[in-house]
């Protein structure tokens, strides 16, 4: 049988150090896992994590530019650590929770946050303020030799050389592989999952013309022009 119009392309992302790329399936998001991000939007009491997710298209590759969205007039970066799942697994346990992280990017959860405070308010989905187009932005995955790199080191973020965003993977709240094991509690992770791992405080927002400038660990960076 043909298809109708030409399959739709998955997402790919380089894989630092090699020639494969990793295909990407679907990306999830966790809201509020650093203490005081969630102190800054509101919240005090630790919860147990929450997820949402981002249209896989949403990617974008170590951009070097991102346009500035439509249908917002307060656009939020979030730097995070974003983790990337090889193997399909539910309801995991912490060993194999562990075993099915494959390695680790920088990313960016650009948020519309007037939208998302509005869908707030009025106890509607989130979805049109954080999957837009071009709404996360990412860098190479780097292949996870030590868990030790995705359970502390400094992440930051600075706009126009201003830091904004700075913190340490060792606060988030709920560890890359206790997100994880909740997240496949409730859904089978597969191959080419990417998941989002949350924000420290600091996040604010960016404008046309904004240079944007994270980093994790020292090792993963992204550089890019809101136009
Ligand atoms: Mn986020």
């Amino acid at each position: 049988m043909t298809t109708l119009f030409p399959k739709p392309e998955h997402s790919t992302v380089p894989i630092l150090g090699s020639e494969l790329t990793f295909p990407v399936r679907r990306v999830y998001c966790v809201g509020r896992n650093y203490a005081a991000h969630a102190n800054e939007m509101g919240h005090s009491e630790r919860e147990a994590p929450f997820f949402f997710t981002k249209p896989a298209d949403s990617l974008v590759i170590n951009p070097k530019t991102i346009p500035y969205p439509s249908m917002t007039e307060e656009l939020h970066h979030e730097v995070e650590l974003v983790i990337a799942i090889n193997q399909e697994l539910s309801d995991a346990d912490e060993s194999e929770a562990e075993a099915c992280i494959y390695g680790y990017a920088l990313g960016i959860d650009l948020t519309k946050r007037d939208l998302q405070a509005a869908a707030k308010d009025q106890g509607r989905p989130w979805d049109l303020a954080k999957g837009f187009d071009q709404s996360a932005p990412i860098s190479p995955i780097l292949p996870l030799d030590n868990l030790a790199d995705i359970e502390r080191g400094p992440i930051s973020l600075s706009v126009n050389d201003k830091l904004r965003q700075q913190g340490d993977l060792a606060d988030m709240i709920w560890s890359s592989v206790e997100i994880v094991e909740e997240l496949s509690r409730h859904i089978t992770l597969k191959p080419g999952d990417l998941i989002f791992t949350g924000t420290p405080s600091g996040v604010g927002s960016i404008e046309r013309g904004d240079r944007v400038v994270a980093n994790l660990n020292q090792t993963l960076d992204l550089n890019f022009i809101i136009e």
